[in-house]
This record gives C-alpha cells, structure tokens and sequence, in this order.
C-alpha cells in the first residue's frame, strides 16, 4: 500500500512496468482477529462510540502502566485537543521540528498560536535538543512543544522536559511512530504532559484512521474528553439519572467532534494484542539491515543510548551521496525498478509553500534537515514483510548501489 498522505510518496503513480514481485512501502498487518472483531462490532448495532471505544481505552490505559488514555479519531485530533486542553491560543508560540508531517504543526494554527521550528540532530533526525532547550529559554512566548519521536526512536526527553518544566511550557510528545518504544526505562506517551499515538493506515498500530491521547493528569483526561466531544458534560446526564429526563445534557464550551467509533475501536483492542510482536518482527526486520548495508555507501539509523526500545516504523537511510554517481530521487527510481517500494520521511516543513511564505523560512536555517532531506530514503519495513521480501529489499538496494558507484 501507498503512504499517499505522508512525505514523497504523494501524487506520484507507480510506472506501468513495474516488476513483480513487488514489496510495497508499508502494509498493514489484519489477522482474522481484526476481522472477526469488526463483524461482531457490525451485527451489535452498535456503530459510532460506545463499549468497543470504552474497552479500548482501558486496555490501552491499562498497556500504558495506568495512564489515562482518550480514544479520538485521528493523531492530528489527539494533538489539537492537548493543545486545546492546555489553554494554548493567539499570543503563544508552539516549539516543534521541521522534520516531521505537516499535522505536528498545523495544530499550532489551529488554536490560533504561532509555530516556532528547531532543526534536526542529523544522526537521529530528532529534534536539536541545545536548539530546542534555548529557545524554551529565551523566548516566553512558547507556550508549548511538541517532540516528534522520530522513526520511533524516542526524543532524547529529559533535558527538553525539564527546561520545559522550568518554563511553565506544556510537553506534547508526538508519539505517532513511537509505540511501543522506550526511553531510558519508560514508555513514550508517559514522558510529557500529553503522548499521542497515531493509528493511521501504516503506523504500527493501524485501525485505517484513529488515534490516542495518554495524560498522567485527571482533570485533563476529563477536559480531553469534554472537548473531543462537542463540549457536552457527561456529568449533567449523571446528575439527573433516576430523577431526570434521560435526554438531558448540557454544552460547556464550542468543542470538536473528535470521537473514535467503535468497528474502528475493535481493530484497536485487536492490533494492541498485537503490538509487541509487530515491534519484534519490525526489529528483526532493522537487524537484518543493519547487517546487510555496513558495506554500503550510505548510514543506516543511530540508535541512541536512551532508547531502550526503537518502535522501527520507519527505517531510514542516508545515502553517501559522494560515493554514489545518482541522486536520492534516480535512487528511488532504480528500487522502484528492482520492485521494492520506498518514501521519503520527511519533506522539511520549511519547505513548504505554506510554513516557508508564512515565517519567511529560509532553507540554510536548518542546515541538518535540509542535508537529510536530499540523501534519505525509507524503505519497508512492517510485520508482515516475509523473509523473501527483506532479502528482496537487500539484494535490490545492494544492486543499485553496486551499479552507481
Ligand atoms: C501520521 C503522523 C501524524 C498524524 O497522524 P493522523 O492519525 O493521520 O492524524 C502526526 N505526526 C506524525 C509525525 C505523523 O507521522
């Protein structure tokens, strides 16, 4: 399947000749555990939120050490209610990476609150952590930022966190590659004032559309919820229970229609079963690389120290340009060739029509990102990949770079 939404991938076709067999980009993995699960969802009558949403959250909470956590229909909503939740508005700035999808930020304009962007450890491809600690510092006006754990590797959390706390500054982790990976003993999604995961079609738990927000604080789980459901008080219906008209509710605030519906939720308590292995498999998958590319000319991911467990939703690589007689884009045109689909995570925001003509962002203000940018290449890597196809991918990149070198 196409990454149709996210980075390179977008608006172009595959040509007419493909080779087969191919190995696509990303795929999702759906056992008849999935399908069964949504079948009895259909025949329940039950379709928009109810039980199945209620139980994913707890199983999800409960995965998640006892977190809180708010089921919503996508990450991009998940993101926008942490802001939303944190009275995060016109006046403020929101702190992010320019290496990420557009949905990280647009949240920022959303609630009407300016966007503020740092440049990439290349190693990584994080966010600069030195970077990101001085403008929390020196400028008052970031009311908030928001980590993107990159690939699924986690940000390096503590000093960004504690330069945050300093501040008074909301921490967002975006966690929409990251689960289930950890950090220095912990799980992402448990390291900030908010995590939230994506379940979009390719991430590494997929439900087609979906997400989750996890928040350690009680008051905000509530918020989350009132906001992502039109603002309306669940208490006021309480309140009158036994003694009331069951109709009755009450509005508190213009909110969002934020709701995961339940054959979705299904998908979830499933895929969350799930999810441990997928990691396994998505890890194997990286080991196999790591060792099959060391001859190559091109870097394969660092892992840091800290990360304890890499989610692998993505595995990137960095071509070494000056070794190899073809760019990244004839790159991605030669696997094509070889069967093997690729993206490229991610267009630098900076880039972007709409970021670059708003904040007047010049490319050589994020000089990492921008190197990265012109030499990466993501390539499959999901549970589902069969043996064959890891050593299709092999033997295709080794082809490629053996015939441009
Ligand atoms: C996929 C993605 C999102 C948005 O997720 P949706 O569930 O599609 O809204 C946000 N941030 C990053 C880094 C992503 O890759």
């Amino acid at each position: 399947m196409h990454d149709l939404s996210r980075g390179g991938a977008r608006g172009t076709t595959r040509p007419p000749s493909r080779k087969r067999p191919y190995v696509d980009f990303a795929r999702p993995s759906i056992s008849e555990d999935e399908i069964r699960a949504v079948t009895d969802c259909l025949r329940s009558g039950w379709l928009t939120t109810g039980p199945v949403a209620h139980r994913f959250e707890t199983d999800f909470a409960t995965y998640m050490g006892g977190l809180d956590s708010v089921a919503v229909n996508s990450a991009t909503a998940g993101l926008h209610l942490a802001l939303a939740c944190a009275d995060v508005g016109p006046g403020d700035a929101v702190l992010t990476t320019t290496y990420t999808f557009t949905a990280t930020a647009e949240v920022a304009r959303y609630v009407g609150a300016e966007l503020v962007l740092v440049d990439i450890d290349p190693a990584t491809m994080n966010m600069d952590v030195g970077q990101t600690v001085s403008i929390l510092e020196s400028r008052p006006d970031v009311a908030a930022v928001i980590p993107v754990h990159f690939a699924g590797q986690p940000c390096d959390m503590d000093p960004i966190a504690a330069a945050a706390r300093n501040r008074d500054a909301v921490v967002i982790e975006d966690a929409a590659h990251a689960l289930p990976a950890r950090y220095r003993g912990r799980l992402v999604g448990t390291l900030g004032d908010f995590g939230v995961f994506s379940f979009y079609a390719t991430k590494p738990l997929a439900t087609g559309e979906g997400g989750m927000v996890t928040t350690s604080a009680e008051s905000d789980a509530a918020r989350l919820r009132l906001l992502g459901r039109h603002g309306i008080e669940a208490d006021a219906f309480a309140r009158y229970a036994g003694s009331g008209p069951s109709w009755y509710y009450e509005v508190v605030e213009a909110g969002f229609k934020y709701n995961l519906m339940d054959p979705v939720a299904a998908i979830g308590i499933e895929q969350l079963k799930r999810i441990d292995g997928f990691q396994r498999r998505r890890e194997e998958i990286a080991d196999r690389y790591h060792a099959a590319f060391a001859g190559l000319p091109l870097r394969t991911p660092y892992v840091e120290d800290g990360t304890d467990l890499h989610a692998w939703h993505l595995y990137v690589i960095q071509l070494d340009l000056a070794d190899l007689a073809i760019d990244r884009d004839a790159f991605i045109v030669e696997l094509d060739r070889r069967g093997v689909g690729t993206s490229v995570h991610f267009i630098p925001l900076h880039v972007h029509p709409y970021w670059r003509d708003r904040y007047g962002f010049k490319p050589e203000e994020f000089p990492s990102a921008m190197s990265v940018y012109e030499c990466a290449v993501s390539l499959p890597i999901y549970p589902d990949m069969s043996d064959g196809d890891v050593e299709h991918v092999i033997e295709a990149v080794t082809d490629v770079c053996e015939h441009a070198t």
